[in-house]
């Protein structure tokens, strides 16, 4: 199921734009509470995305970043407050994408669920044989 590369995506308002010149790595979910807030709802899809291949087109002067006390720094657009990227205080590039951000399939499947200790009450963890890691997921 490879996706022809570049991929593309951007924000809600489409300010931001970007394209990623190579296959995206590994896919998930994330239920942390970060997640949880910053998107509104119950987990977030993102796919890990290999450093220098992603390149911003157009509204990098829009992307805006919410850096935690400790963590990533989790990536927005300032006119629409789409989620974009996360990515490592101590790196220049992004880490991983959120898959909703594409304009199309992005060629990747969230292969496990990370954080599942913190899940929302409202909704179950999905009973979709996905492995499931109570903390963080990261090989
Ligand atoms: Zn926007
Ligand atoms: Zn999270």
């Amino acid at each position: 199921m490879p996706a022809e590369v570049p991929l593309t995506g951007g924000c809600m308002c489409g300010g931001v734009r970007f394209e990623i010149g190579r296959p995206l790595g590994p896919a998930s979910y994330c239920h942390c509470t970060r997640c949880q807030r910053r998107t509104g709802t119950a987990a977030s899809a993102q796919a890990r995305v290999e450093p220098g291949s992603l390149r911003v087109l157009q509204g990098s002067e829009l992307v805006r970043e919410y850096q935690p006390p400790a963590g990533f720094a989790k990536a927005f657009c300032s006119t629409c407050g789409s989620a974009l990227w996360s990515r490592h205080p101590d790196e220049a590039e992004p880490f991983s994408v959120r898959l909703g951000a594409f304009d199309s399939d992005p060629g990747v499947r969230p292969g496990y669920r990370q954080f599942v200790a913190y899940a929302c009450a409202w909704e179950e963890v999905p009973d979709d044989g996905l492995p499931r890691h109570p903390e963080s997921g990261r090989a």
